[in-house]
């Protein structure tokens, strides 16, 4: 391959694909149609064109963050349902009306302020409700849906109410917090199924994100939200949830060797001297930095591949360049490839073990690298 950029994010497609085949495989009732497809952030950092693949696969839901998110969306030409899982702005709403974006309500306000628009506007508009079961963030507490309001909402002439959802705190290593979560949502629902049966039982439920999903097989209900499983990669620091299921990793992220020097002991290395040279040590500039996405917290942890062998970060990491060690990789030259994340020969350099050098999420790691613009389709 003839690339000319220092620094590039490569999508592999069939990786994709192939995740989006498994994950309709292990649902409770495979069906394309029950995934939601959560592409905000940039698709976890990985390029609106992978979100346009998956609809050419047969996606049709997907979800976002916020009604800027939800045009770039459409923009790009996604036809399906865009949830805008996380509520809105009063500024947001001209958006979510022009683009059809179905809402997910957590809020009497947000309520009132559709339906004022709705007064205007008289279009009409998809909504779900969002309920607070114990993550205390949007949604309404339970207490707050009562039967009046529920009625109010579900005989609307513009506005219509299709699916209820709740959100996981800790689907990735509580289960029995998730498991309480799951009961309040059950017993919410049970609560509004009584005072509006038919209507009811035609409403989507959802509570699954990725851990729910790869966890709680019996918690799928209609709609599963699946975010980072879909790029191949595992809501936790253990990649074999991902891998056991037939996932992998869609981002690969690649550069050169553009230095190489051979340094005595007790140097410095990069800002604030944090590393210091043990030994005669060989070094290799590589052209990425905290502005490229990589976390400063990676300093002295991290580790790429080259020729399918680790190199060790050195010191820290600079804003466009860091150190590694090649010392014991033979005939290093400038112009190498490097491997920063993904796989290169045996070996494989996953974002869940940067997470884990990084202290944070495997999430966190893949949006950090949505400022790599640089990407190519494989
Ligand atoms: C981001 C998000 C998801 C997806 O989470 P993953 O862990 O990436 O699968 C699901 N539901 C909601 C409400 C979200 O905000």
């Amino acid at each position: 391959m003839n690339i000319d950029y220092p620094l590039w994010m490569e999508i592999d497609l069939q990786s994709l694909h192939n995740n989006f085949i498994r994950i309709q495989q292990h649902l409770t009732v495979p069906d394309a149609s029950r995934i939601i497809g959560v592409v905000k952030a940039d698709a976890y950092g990985h390029g609106l064109e992978s979100v346009l693949q998956l609809q050419k696969w047969g996606m049709n839901r997907f979800g976002v963050a916020t009604a800027q998110e939800g045009e770039a969306l459409r923009q790009i030409g996604i036809k399906g349902t865009i949830y805008l899982l996380g509520g809105f702005i009063d500024q947001e709403i001209p958006g979510i009306f022009k683009n059809h974006l179905t809402p997910a309500l957590s809020s009497r306000e947000e309520w009132d302020c559709l339906n004022s628009a709705v007064q205007t506007n008289q279009q009409e508009l998809d909504f779900h409700i969002k309920i607070d079961t114990g993550m205390g963030r949007m949604g309404f507490l339970p207490e707050e849906l009562d039967e009046s309001f529920f009625d109010q909402i579900s005989h609307h002439p513009y506005l219509r109410l299709k699916g209820v959802m709740t959100h996981f705190a800790s689907s990735e290593n509580n289960p029995a917090y998730t498991q309480k979560q799951f009961e309040i949502f059950q017993n919410c629902l049970e609560r509004l199924s009584h005072s509006k049966q038919i209507l009811f039982d035609n409403l989507e439920k959802h509570c699954c994100n990725s851990a729910g999903f790869l966890f709680f097989p019996y918690f799928h209900l209609d709609l599963v939200r699946v975010g980072i499983a879909l790029f191949g990669v595992s809501p936790i620091h253990d990649f074999s949830p991902a891998r056991s299921l037939g996932l992998s990793p869609v981002m690969r992220i690649r550069s050169r060797v553009k230095h190489l020097k051979t340094l005595p002991s007790g140097c410095y290395i990069g800002y604030g001297g944090t590393y210091i040279t043990q030994g005669q040590t060989r070094l290799a500039v590589i052209p990425i930095g905290y502005a490229q996405g990589l976390l400063r917290r990676l300093s002295n942890r991290m580790e790429v591949l080259i020729k399918g062998q680790r190199a060790k970060c050195l010191g820290v990491i600079s804003m466009d360049q860091m150190m590694v060690d090649v010392t014991n990789i033979p005939n290093v030259k400038r112009g190498d490839l490097v491997t920063i994340l993904g796989p290169d020969g045996a070996d494989e350099i996953r974002a869940e073990e940067m997470a884990a050098w990084a202290e944070t999420i495997p999430h966190e790691i893949l949006c950090s690298f949505s400022r790599i613009k640089n990407r190519i389709l494989v």
